[in-house]
């Protein structure tokens, strides 16, 4: 299976809970790499354009507000299958309906204080990877 890499955000309600250090075992527990990482604290005009394919959704201004109220931890993680693999380790968005062991089902508190996000396709992947680094930033 080809090695892919994957862009994933622990949202700011984990890192207000001291959960940074319990998620990233879980994806290195699945043989996912982390191969850039960074903390740091998204501005409103960020996260609207992080979410801008979102703008219409009825949840829009609240989403940018919770992801503007504390520190995220971006990363790039890379293995085989990578993006499918960070979504099953994620488990649904909505934490009421993710299976158990999934980060969704223990740690989450709501469907959108849902403590990760993890790219959903290649193409997105490419481009999420792009909007936190640059190249010189990802360990090669
Ligand atoms: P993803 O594919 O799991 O990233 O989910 P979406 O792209 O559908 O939504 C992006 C983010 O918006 C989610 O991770 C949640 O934080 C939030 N979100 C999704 N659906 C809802 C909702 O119905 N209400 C609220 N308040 N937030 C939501």
């Amino acid at each position: 299976m080809a090695s892919e890499r994957t862009l994933s955000i622990i949202k700011p309600d984990a890192t207000k809970r001291n959960l940074t250090g319990a998620i990233i075992d879980r994806f290195e527990r699945r043989g996912l790499r982390i191969v850039a990482q960074k903390r740091l604290r998204l501005t409103t005009e960020q996260a609207e354009r992080f979410y801008a394919v979102h703008a219409e959704r009825p949840f829009y201004r609240s989403l940018v507000r919770f992801m503007t109220s504390g520190p995220v931890v971006v990363q790039v993680l890379e293995g085989p299958d990578a993006i499918a693999v960070n979504r099953e380790v994620m488990g649904a968005t909505d934490p009421a309906k993710a299976a158990p062991g999934t980060i969704s089902k223990d740690f989450a508190e709501s469907i959108e204080a849902n403590s990760v996000h993890g790219s959903d396709s290649a193409e997105t992947a490419a481009q999420e990877i792009a909007f936190f680094f640059s190249a010189l930033e990802i360990d090669p």
